[in-house]
């Protein structure tokens, strides 16, 4: 059974799930008979608890498009038993949560930016119809939504897919993510995220736009070519966003990361999504962006010891590069 501690000394949770250590090993071969995520082989992960199918495929085979099942090793379990401990500063909970896989393709697809703009809409399309059910769970206070493609970036399995984790408490970067942006705004009354958006629009850390959304490589990244996707008008919540919303950053998304796989021969990467904690809603302060950061070096002594990086590329040329992938 998984296990939330909270580390006195600075007000975090770590999850301890020893289940997860059982999970298979990286295979990089394409090994589609005893992939759990290629159609046919369903049987190999726990029932589903979404499936999209295809309408105008007559065959009557398991002809589905996106699959959402519990993740079979999961950091975190919905039927906990009730454990709350506290005892001289140690908090303990039980790994009361959700841990789903949606699985991107029913074919064993490895890179995403090979799934057609439709595909990556019904993808986004899962992550919202989960969202929707679980937010309903009052025992739930945040959803995160994530991507690991390429072993570097922590996939085990290589067959296209993303997770979610529902969990009690609201992560400690949100938690920073949102008083920043309330200060902000009670500095200012605007939106953090907004203003951003104003000043980035067309600059030198602009990478791409449409109607709805747009890509930037931020001020002060992190990483070398750190991206982040952000709704044009004020939102708080991704899974408000409506099916037009979905076309548009399936768009967006989809070319995102063809540009940094042409800049940089397709890394592994990670993306996740931030957005407003269930019981906060729409807001004035909060808004919801999609960050994604490719693997393109090891986080070292100085980054784990400060909390801050060094970064050796400038968002200004990551920016320029993703720029000229697709002129
Ligand atoms: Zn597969
Ligand atoms: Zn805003
Ligand atoms: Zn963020």
């Amino acid at each position: 059974m998984p296990e939330f501690r909270k580390d006195p000394t600075v007000d975090r949770w770590v999850i301890i799930a020893t289940e997860r250590a059982k999970r298979p090993v990286h295979r990089e071969a394409s090994d589609t008979a005893l992939c759990p995520f290629c159609a046919g082989n369903e049987s190999l992960t726990p029932p589903e608890v979404l499936v999209f199918r295809d309408q105008s495929d007559p065959s009557g085979l398991p002809n589905w498009t996106v699959r959402v099942v519990p993740n079979k090793y999961p950091a975190l379990v919905p039927d906990g038993s009730r454990l709350e401990t506290t005892s001289e500063n140690y908090e303990a909970r039980s790994g009361t949560g959700a841990h789903e896989v949606i699985i991107e393709s029913p074919h064993h697809v490895t890179d995403v930016t090979l799934l057609s703009e439709s595909q990556f809409g019904a993808v986004l399309r899962a992550y919202r119809n989960r969202i929707m059910e679980l937010r309903t769970d009052k025992r739930f206070r945040y959803i995160l939504i994530y991507k690991n493609q390429g072993s570097e970036a922590g996939a085990t399995l290589e067959h296209v897919h993303s997770q979610l984790i529902a969990m009690p408490m609201i992560p400690k970067l949100i938690l920073e993510e949102i008083e920043t942006a309330k200060n902000y705004y009670q500095a200012n009354r605007r939106c953090v995220f907004c203003d951003l958006i104003r000043k980035e629009t067309g600059g030198e850390r602009f990478v791409t736009g449409n109607a709805r959304y747009l890509v930037i490589c931020p001020f002060a990244p992190r990483f070398p070519y750190e991206t982040w996707i952000l709704p044009k008008q004020h939102a708080s919540l991704f899974e408000r966003s409506t099916q037009q919303d979905d076309v548009d950053l399936a768009r967006i998304l989809r070319e995102t990361l063809i540009r940094l796989n042409r800049s940089l021969g397709n890394p592994a990467f990670n993306y996740f999504i931030h957005s407003n904690p269930l019981d906060q809603g729409e807001n004035n302060t909060y808004h919801w962006h999609m960050e994604i950061i490719p693997k393109l070096i090891q986080v070292g002594g100085f980054e784990w010891g400060s909390g801050s990086y060094i970064n050796t590329v400038t968002p200004e040329q990551s920016a320029r590069s993703l720029r000229a992938a697709i002129p």
